[in-house]
């Protein structure tokens, strides 16, 4: 069998100050043009990967097209995304012909001009391939699930994980049901319930970790050939935005409806007990401060750079210094002036720095404060989730002296903007995790994967910012309405 397999993937966050331009793509280490794609798997090249060893396996030719993604950001440009999708469209051309085309999307990627990319990619793929060609995606659960889409793919498949720990797992489902379909040549059926809402999932706790065990008891039941929850990423203002039920079975139109229109049902008598716990800012550091002896972690989840905001927010940061709270430490900080600054100062310098607060009125404004310079280290990377890094570029790790002078929060600055993901972009800079009190996180959930096992408590923080956790507060022009919490009083 000749397959070919290619990667495109941002999360656009609409609202977000931030353009995401072709050069939020050509980052190196991060860009790969077909054919030159590492052994290690990145996060949007699931369906690669798992197709490489497939290939070695089952004695498949596998071509390997583009694989590009941006950190989120604000709306990608229309520059961006048409080079990028004419390339992989270039790239398949002369791949032809092939049997199966593995795609690994997000699925929440806007463009201007094109609030649906991937629907867009996925009939480009369609047109140049032909309706026998099986073509499967990957995607992010944060996507927005388009008619597009659905007609365009023969499967689609989300990660169930949230934090996204899952990426090769429901790659090589993918990359298997396709091959079955190449095999056998019966196409699966989609059904698709919408529950008018859109919610945050965290997949770690009650109720949403039983829900997500219980799709997965049900795949290969029945004729149940995958189910994806599409958790929506409610920071898009596009048509498609919100949460719904993805089924795929083997033929068997009716009873998946059904069972989607049931799970959307559950889903939605859930809601309530799916949302977060949000404290505000100073709420969060008092009820740190009251929690039993050991590591708290706040995350600030609206400047999460991995929804798409700067990530240079000062609001907590400044509450940190103002209150004078010993053993804290707070990162990534996305900061490049700042980095230069303290690597021309050197390890040991104290000065003057000017932190954040610079990419727009949702980073707040700049804190001044007095710094000592603890550690340096150029092109750091950190560990990511599902075995994959994540370049930071050049990091330092300073001390923020608190308004009467003692020493205060320990704060990551990086060079590349990220969030938090593995607790090494702490401890590379010798920021001992266990001896904090408090370590604040810019990440809205994908930090827990590594961070919470170390800590004695959670908490989720409601400061402003681009991610907010209020959706009644963004001003939305495109969804469909009503939706849940937006509309109806969040009953
Ligand atoms: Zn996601």
């Amino acid at each position: 069998m000749r397959v070919f397999t290619a990667s495109l993937a941002t999360e656009t966050n609409t609202f977000a100050p931030l353009p995401t331009g072709l050069a939020s793509f050509q980052v190196d280490g991060t860009f790969h043009p077909g054919g030159t794609h590492p052994a290690a798997m990145s996060m949007f090249a699931g369906p690669l990967h798992a197709a490489r060893q497939r290939a070695q396996q089952l004695g498949w030719t596998l071509v390997e097209g583009l694989v590009a993604a941006a950190q989120p950001g604000g709306t990608t440009t229309r520059l961006a995304y048409e080079s990028l999708r004419d390339q992989i469209l270039t790239d398949l051309q002369a791949a032809l012909p092939v049997q199966l085309v593995l795609l690994g999307l997000h699925g929440a990627m806007v463009a201007d001009g094109y609030p649906d990319c991937e629907g867009d990619l996925l009939t480009r793929v369609r047109q140049l391939v032909g309706p026998g060609v099986v073509i499967g995606a990957e995607l992010d659960p944060h996507h927005h699930l388009s008619a597009a889409m659905l007609s365009q793919a023969d499967l689609l498949i989300a990660f169930k994980q949230y934090p996204h720990t899952d990426i090769l797992e429901r790659a090589f489902e993918l990359v298997d049901l396709c091959a079955a379909q190449v095999a056998h040549g019966r196409r699966p059926v989609a059904s698709v319930a919408d529950c008018g809402m859109a919610v945050i999932v965290h997949t770690t706790r009650a109720p949403a970790q039983g829900f997500v065990q219980r799709l997965q008891a049900l795949e290969g039941q029945g004729g149940v050939l995958s189910i994806s929850l599409t958790h929506g990423f409610p920071w898009g203002d596009v048509p498609d935005m919100g949460t719904k039920l993805l089924v795929y079975t083997d033929g068997r139109q009716a009873e998946g409806d059904a069972l989607a229109r049931r799970l959307a049902d559950e889903l939605i008598a859930m809601r309530s007990a799916l949302d977060t716990p949000w404290l505000g800012i100073d709420a969060a550091l008092d009820a740190a401060l009251a929690a039993p002896p050991g590591m708290v972690v706040v995350a600030d989840s609206a400047d999460n750079p991995g929804g798409g905001a700067a990530g240079d927010s000062t609001f907590v940061l400044r509450r940190l210094v103002e209150r004078g709270i010993a053993n804290t430490a707070l990162g990534p900080l996305w900061d490049p002036q700042a980095v230069r600054i303290a690597f021309d100062a050197g390890v040991g310098a104290r000065l003057p720095l000017r932190i954040g607060g610079k990419v727009g009125p949702l980073s707040g404004v700049p804190l001044d404060a007095d710094c000592t310079v603890l550690a340096l280290q150029p092109a750091m990377q950190m560990s990511a989730l599902a075995g994959t890094t994540q370049p930071l570029g050049d990091c330092a790790l300073v001390q923020v002296a608190s308004a009467d002078g003692v020493p205060g929060v320990q704060v990551v600055l990086i060079s590349r903007r990220s969030q938090a993901m593995g607790t090494d972009l702490f401890t590379q800079l010798g920021c001992d995790l266990g001896s904090r009190r408090i370590v604040v996180v810019k990440s809205s959930q994908h930090f827990r994967a590594a961070f919470a096992p170390l800590a004695v408590q959670v908490l989720y923080c409601a400061a402003p910012g681009a991610v907010t956790s209020d959706l009644r507060t963004l001003p939305y022009r495109h969804i469909q309405r009503p939706k849940w919490p937006m509309d109806n009083d969040g009953v």
